[in-house]
């Protein structure tokens, strides 16, 4: 069937004293309508950089290559303007801290209605009765009087609520969204994921998700990614992935994750993610990986299917 979202052999390079550093390598994905991907990784293995550059936001030193293809256009040849328009609209994009996408000293009120008239060409009147729906639809109680607040007035799980309606508000095709729960508490945490499964099993949204949280993932995915040094090393249905996992990165990703009604502490994986600027010549996880070979340091691992749609790039899985 038809990808809403298609990207393909993303790159992102950034330059930096010591070196071209490959933030995000080769990355290849489809993400299906009404689908939810949950990306997921140590951090500095890339998550963020390749979200980001799906919108092509990246500091100016980066140079990011590949296809990012929504509904068939290439997002990575427009140009600034038509990007801007395309932001918001066809797709958009919630961070971790709400404060960085509301300006603090304007009401909600004041930026849902302008997002709501600059992109939809509402009247004033329309944009307002529309933004009290999306307070609505957000779960946001007594929406005319938050509509008055300030962002410094709410609590951080209603600003995230906000910044969720504002991002809802043109009824964007794919949603974006980088670790939104991470500065809230655990209970705010849960409730704003299920508002966030909610409102996109209700429309024919799809959504990206970073997060560095299973449990996360588990909640609220379809499918996940996982990615490692810059790139996916495995990626498929959500209860494959976290139940039986097939790569060895993903296995001390599960292994490292508190599991309910555990005793045991979890124990991290050893070692750390490799310099992106000096990466291995073979496979990337080989210095921490207790089941590598001499090929794993000699040769690059390529995807390999690993049951179902479900892939992973791993020497292991090609022998097996
Ligand atoms: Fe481990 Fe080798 Fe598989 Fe890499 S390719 S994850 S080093 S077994
Ligand atoms: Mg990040």
């Amino acid at each position: 069937s038809d990808a809403v979202l298609e990207v393909r052999d993303l790159s992102v390079e950034f330059r930096t004293e010591r070196g071209p550093l490959r933030a995000v390598n080769d990355v290849s994905f489809r993400l299906e309508q009404n689908r939810v991907l949950a990306v997921i990784g140590e951090s500095g293995s890339g998550k963020s950089a390749m979200l980001r550059s799906v919108l092509g936001i990246q500091p100016g030193s980066a140079s990011i290559t590949g296809q990012v293809l929504l509904q068939g256009r290439d997002l990575l040849t427009l140009s600034s303007r038509e990007r801007a328009a395309t932001r918001g609209r066809d797709v958009s994009m919630v961070f971790q801290d709400p404060l960085t996408a509301l300006d603090p000293v304007f009401t909600v009120e004041r930026q849902l209605v302008e997002t709501l008239r600059r992109h939809l060409g509402l009247s004033r009147q329309a944009a307002r009765a529309r933004a009290l729906e999306l307070l609505d639809l957000v779960q946001i109680p007594s929406p005319e009087q938050r509509l008055r607040a300030y962002p410094f007035e709410l609590s951080g799980g209603m600003r995230q609520r906000v910044v969720i309606a504002m991002a809802l508000a043109c009824e964007p095709s794919v949603l974006l969204a980088d670790e939104p729960t991470t500065a809230l508490d655990v209970t705010v945490q849960a409730r704003i994921l299920r508002l966030l499964r909610e409102v996109q099993r209700r429309g024919t949204m799809s959504v990206v998700i970073v997060t560095h949280d299973l449990a996360v993932a588990a909640e609220i995915a379809d499918e996940v990614a996982v990615m490692y040094a810059g790139r996916i090393v495995e990626m498929g249905p959500v209860n494959q992935v976290l139940l039986d996992p097939a790569h060895p990165y993903t296995r001390g990703l599960v292994e490292a994750n508190v599991q309910p009604g555990q005793q045991a502490r979890p124990h991290s994986i050893p070692g750390a993610p490799p310099s992106l600027s000096r990466l291995p010549r073979g496979c990337a996880f080989a210095p921490r990986c207790e089941v590598a070979t001499l090929t794993c340091w000699e040769e690059r691992p390529q995807p390999v299917p690993a049951g179902g749609t479900r892939w992973s790039r791993c020497h292991l899985l090609r022998s097996a």
